[in-house]
């Protein structure tokens, strides 16, 4: 079974040890990203993480898009990490500022 990286969806990556509840960890060869197959399996396509992004600007609580997308609560704060750097700046200076 492939695996594919949460993050850029590449599947060459490899093993890397386990942590420490024992699930496998992963390491990705083109990104160089670290992440747990159990936890994050699901590959999040480009659509889905639009739609996330508007549902985060809705105010929904994150529990709920957790629910309605099917993401993890873990993988839905990397996301408003690593989403909000790629929006354009005025919409970054809004939300740092309120
Ligand atoms: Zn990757």
């Amino acid at each position: 079974m492939k695996i594919c990286c949460p993050e850029c969806g590449s599947t060459k990556n490899k093993k890397n040890g386990h942590i420490h509840n024992g699930k496998q960890n992963h390491y990705c060869k083109s990104c160089g990203r670290q992440f747990i197959e159990d936890a994050e399996r699901k590959l999040i396509s480009v659509e889905e993480r639009e739609q996330i992004r508007k549902l985060l600007l809705e105010r929904i609580p994150l529990r709920g898009i957790c629910r309605v997308m099917g993401v993890s609560l873990r993988w839905l704060l990397g996301f408003m990490v690593s989403g909000y750097e790629q929006l354009p700046g005025p919409v970054l200076a809004n939300t740092r500022m309120t």
